[in-house]
């Protein structure tokens, strides 16, 4: 057998999906390399379900299905006013030239309006993560390893949260190919609600999920912490004043000592003589007090009193009284001055127990923050419109909403589609991934019917929203649905097609 007919027997009994630039050939009972595609007798099916939103809105306190203007509701019916064709199950628009899959026309408020709606394979792409924790997890810029391949990168802390910076082209696709697999596989399951363990280079052991606490070095993190030390001293200091002679708030950051800062000197609050080791910033704010760790308020300290020097003979006197408090409550220390002005450690009196609670109860639960990033790119775009760019300013002039499966996204300024996500604001396995490698997420732009036709949209293949529900496809899709899924809208998104 030659070369050319053992080719053709492999097409004839096989079929090629080319929702993706890997092109498998796919046997009849079984699915491609991303198991989002399969060949069931013949036919190429998208294995997962398209998701339809269902409205749904707050009546009496229970959440109800929304009752608009179209009468009674059929429970086995969706009405298609309450419908939003999401992408999630939709099929790629690939290769480039082919409009989305589904180009879907509904009527909202008297206003005809168009959902393009379509998985985008996101080459470009990873994930910003927030880990509400004072703890020190690792120098700024450090690696961040899963499987020991790097798939990131420790970023600048934000106010109460350490940030990680996941994923990213380069380590999809400029490093090893098991860097690839492993970094496209960290995302994929972070975006999808899945726990990831993962180990920052000269730092701590991560167990991160979306939604979920940290848990830093095999431990659960609690508590965010209610401020850095400085404002922490302005939050309370009303609270505290003639119940203590001094309060030190310990930050790995900012330290606050109630007798020097602003709120305290506004209060009234006298000197206490104390002497803090540390770089003064402001009067009442120190930087450097102690190396970043997991101890007291993301210091490496255990014992808050090695970051003070002797107290000053000419305003303390023996007896005097000392908070030391972390910035999330958590750690708490009260000390009187002995006869050598040396703070001896005492149980903690009633009369500042209240305070202590205040600031752990102002403190918020740690969460683990998941956002997807991702660029738009030239097939999404294409699949909208003959002309991509007026897509790109249609977005930016805010006539084209995007959504990912129905979930608000935020747009960066600046040139390019470069989207933003909360991913615990899509329905749960949203996303997919094919092995080139790179992500896939539904992503859906909606707009009125004729600002679409001014930006020279695929008009020939929009199909009413009654055919979508009906179960119908684009004419443009070579692949039948595996099935359609009604998911309600979470009442924390706002509905997301609007006149
Ligand atoms: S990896 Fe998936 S999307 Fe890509 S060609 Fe294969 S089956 Fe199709």
């Amino acid at each position: 057998m030659n070369k050319t007919s053992t080719y053709n027997k492999r097409t004839e009994e096989k079929i090629r999906c080319d929702a993706c630039p890997v092109m498998c050939y796919i046997a009849d009972g079984k699915s491609g390399a991303c198991d989002r595609y399969a060949n069931e007798s013949g036919q190429l099916v998208r294995l997962d379900s398209l998701i339809i939103m269902r409205r749904m809105e707050h009546e009496g306190g229970a959440i109800v299905p929304f009752l608009g203007e179209g009468g009674d509701w059929d429970r086995e019916l969706i009405a298609s006013q309450d419908a939003f064709v999401s992408a999630i199950g939709a099929g790629t628009t690939y290769p480039d030239y082919k409009p989305a899959p589904f180009i879907v026309s509904s009527v909202v408020d008297g206003i005809d309006m168009i959902t393009v709606v379509s998985e985008g394979i996101f080459s470009y792409c990873g994930a910003k993560v927030k880990i509400d924790t004072d703890r020190h997890i690792g120098p700024e810029r450090a690696l961040i390893r899963v499987d020991n391949e790097p798939v990131g990168h420790v970023t600048t802390a934000e106010y109460g949260s350490q940030m990680l910076s996941l994923g990213g082209v380069h380590h999809l696709t400029g490093g090893s190919k098991k860097e690839g697999r492993v970094t496209c596989a960290t995302l994929l399951s972070l975006c999808n609600g899945a726990a990831v363990e993962m180990q920052v280079d000269d730092g701590s052991m991560l167990v991160l999920q979306a939604g979920k606490p940290p848990i830093i070095n095999g431990v659960s993190e609690q508590r965010m912490r209610v401020g850095c030390g400085s404002a922490t001293i302005g939050m309370f200091a009303a609270q505290w004043i003639d119940l203590v002679d001094e309060v030190v708030i310990v930050d790995d950051h900012i330290t606050g000592v109630m007798s020097e800062h602003q709120a305290g000197k506004v209060i009234g609050w006298p000197a206490s003589g104390i002497k803090i080791i540390g770089r003064r910033s402001t009067p009442g704010r120190y930087f450097n007090v102690a190396e970043p760790g997991t101890g007291w308020g993301g210091t490496s300290l255990t014992d808050p009193l090695t970051i003070l020097g002797a107290f000053d003979i000419k305003i303390a006197k023996p007896g005097d009284t000392l908070l030391m408090v972390s910035t999330t409550g958590e750690q708490f220390s009260y000390y009187e001055l002995d006869n050598n002005l040396v703070p001896i450690e005492q149980s903690m009196p009633d009369r500042l127990q209240t305070s202590i609670q205040r600031i752990e109860e102002n403190c918020e639960p740690a969460l683990t923050s998941i956002s997807f990033i991702g660029g738009a790119g030239g097939s999404l775009r294409a699949g909208v419109t003959e002309n991509p760019i007026k897509l790109t300013q249609s977005i930016k002039n805010t006539l084209t909403r995007v959504t990912c499966g129905g979930a608000p996204v935020y747009i960066w300024p600046g040139g390019g589609i470069t989207l933003m996500v909360d991913v615990t604001r899509l329905p749960e396995n949203s996303f997919g991934y094919v092995p080139t490698p790179a992500l896939v997420a539904p992503i859906e732009f909606t707009m009125k019917q004729n600002d679409y036709e001014a930006l020279g949209g695929h008009m020939e293949h929009v199909m009413s929203i009654s055919d979508v529900l009906s179960g119908k496809v684009g004419q443009q899709n070579d692949h039948q649905l595996g099935g359609k899924r009604i998911v309600d809208q979470q009442l924390n998104n706002p509905w997301p097609i609007r006149s």
